[in-house]
């Protein structure tokens, strides 16, 4: 025993390790490689997230300036800085406004109470008013202002203005009824209006 042993000598040993040395080589390449993935991974990602052909190298330049020892600290500032949406979650938020815009056109008013009515109703419930009308020849529905039909070229009967619309009307019964309805010419003109 020739008293305590040596710091720095026990130091030495364990870097001149072949094992350790060898662990110490993994680490760095490690670490390398993560610099580098991360850099790649970060221009991916801004290629997703703008349409600028420029900020991608932007976002890869940021990781590799901060170097393999402190390039985490760059990815979670690149992570901050970045764009919040993606170019498709934008393109399906628009999609969705889209739609969303579509339907509420699709719900149309009463041009008379502005009440809610579906497209494929023939009046309104609420203050009577006629809102469509039904083909003679092909029962489809048509707008009450149409004298021929647009889908089958069926001369319609002309609307005698000023007469209250009718309440109900099936598509089978159009033809018994096609001479006893009374079709507004404008639906603006509902005779029951308030
Ligand atoms: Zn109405
Ligand atoms: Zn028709």
């Amino acid at each position: 025993m020739d008293g305590l042993p040596d710091p720095g000598q026990i130091w030495n040993d364990f870097i001149t390790n072949p094992v350790v040395q060898l662990a110490g080589t993994l680490i760095v390449v490690y670490v390398v490689l993560l610099w580098l993935g991360v850099a790649y991974w970060a221009f991916r990602d801004m290629q997703a997230r703008t349409e600028n052909p420029i900020l991608p190298y932007f976002a890869a330049a940021l990781i590799v300036f901060f170097t393999p020892l402190v390039f985490i600290f760059a990815w979670f500032l690149y992570v901050v800085i970045r764009p919040r949406e993606t170019l498709a979650e934008v393109y399906e938020r628009s999609l969705a406004e889209e739609s969303l815009l579509a339907e509420v056109e699709k719900n149309q008013l009463c041009p008379t109470c502005r009440d809610r009515v579906a497209p494929d109703w023939l009046v309104c419930p609420n203050c009577r008013t006629r809102l469509h009308r039904v083909c003679s020849s092909c029962h489809r529905l048509i707008e009450p202002r149409w004298s021929i039909c647009a889908f089958c070229g069926t001369e319609q009967p002309v609307a005698a203005a000023g007469r209250p619309p009718v309440t109900t009307a099936a598509p089978n019964e159009a033809t018994a009824e096609r001479t006893e309805r009374a079709p507004e010419a404008s639906p603006l003109r509902g005779a029951t209006n308030p």
